[in-house]
């Protein structure tokens, strides 16, 4: 979804007070802008912290009141090497793909896009769309053995949930609490969102092989005794099976996790790849009009790539 590259902000490690968290950490989301200049809060990557299973980025944008005529505006971009996942609990957006899909995305449904080796997306509020806009971007690296293959594009107009504990929760990817999204994923791991309609404490389970982080998207919460608000992303190692989740008022948060990544993956601008040259290759193709396609019917320009104006970690 986004233009912008990685800045090098340092990671704030927090100790955590109970004597069974002391390796959860709280990191703060920093601001960033989208397109238009749409100020969103990006979870990952972090210095301190670039995966989260085979999650390599969360974005979370909103609540935000949208004129008519305003809103997010991504014009057409690339990327390469990942799935890019897009949640809503309010308001509507529109993808159009270089694959010719055009795909309406209203709160319940899940927009699964998988590059493979190339694919070019672009994002807006609907023409004519108001109201309030607020929801989460992520993008999962894809495995080695499947990162080159075709682009292809799902959209499911309905996730499995269930009500529990005084929690409503809708299973994005993955497999939990009883249930299997059909998201088409490629690795081990789980995205839920968890609305907590009534107070007080329970426990989920949690897959102890699976790493784990939380965002908060609405409310307060208290998670292994850190008081969670907004703009905050608490990570949770492997090795845990339960975890405790506590709030004061309604609340809403988004749980993702997953088997350790092992492959180490290269991250610029949109494109996810290995080497610097891959990168470089992506990055060319893209400028010169090769490998991703056209998307059509956006009414605007396409994003232009940004130079390399930082070193490439190889
Ligand atoms: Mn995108």
């Amino acid at each position: 979804m986004t233009d912008l590259i990685p800045d090098r902000e340092t990671a704030r490690k927090c100790q955590a007070h109970s004597d069974d968290a002391d390796d959860v950490v709280a990191l703060p989301a920093r601001k960033a802008q989208l397109g238009n200049g749409l100020e969103i809060y990006r979870a990952l990557p972090q210095i301190g912290l670039r995966l989260i299973g085979p999650w390599c980025f969360l974005d979370h944008f909103g609540p935000l009141d949208v004129k008519p005529g305003a809103g997010l505006r991504v014009g057409p971009h690339p990327h390469t090497g990942l799935q890019t996942v897009t949640w809503l609990i309010a308001g509507e957006l529109l993808h159009r793909d270089s694959l010719g899909i055009v795909q309406h995305i209203r709160p319940g449904q899940l927009n699964l896009m998988t590059s493979g080796n190339g694919i070019a997306h672009s994002e807006e509020s609907p023409a004519g769309h108001a109201g309030r806009l607020h929801g989460v971007q992520l993008w999962v690296a894809l495995p080695d053995d499947e990162r080159h293959g075709e682009p292809r594009f799902d959209h499911y107009p309905e996730l499995p949930s269930t009500e529990t504990l005084g929690l409503r929760i809708s299973l994005l990817a993955g497999e939990a609490i009883g249930l299997q999204s059909p998201a088409r994923v490629f690795s081990p791991l789980v995205g839920l969102d968890i609305e907590m309609v009534d107070t007080g404490s329970r426990r989920i389970d949690l897959n102890p092989g699976f790493e784990y982080g939380l965002l908060v998207l609405e409310g307060r919460v208290t998670v292994a005794d850190h008081q969670m608000g907004t703009g905050t992303l608490l990570y949770l190692p492997i090795g845990r099976s339960q975890l405790e989740l506590g709030n004061a008022k309604p609340a809403r948060l988004i749980l993702i996790g997953g088997r350790p990544f092992t492959e180490t993956i290269l991250m610029w601008w949109n494109l996810v790849a290995r080497t610097p040259a891959e990168i470089a290759a992506a990055r060319n193709d893209w400028e010169h009009g090769k490998r991703f396609g056209i998307v059509r019917g956006y009414d605007g320009p396409r994003i232009t790539a940004p130079r390399f104006n930082h070193r490439l970690k190889a």
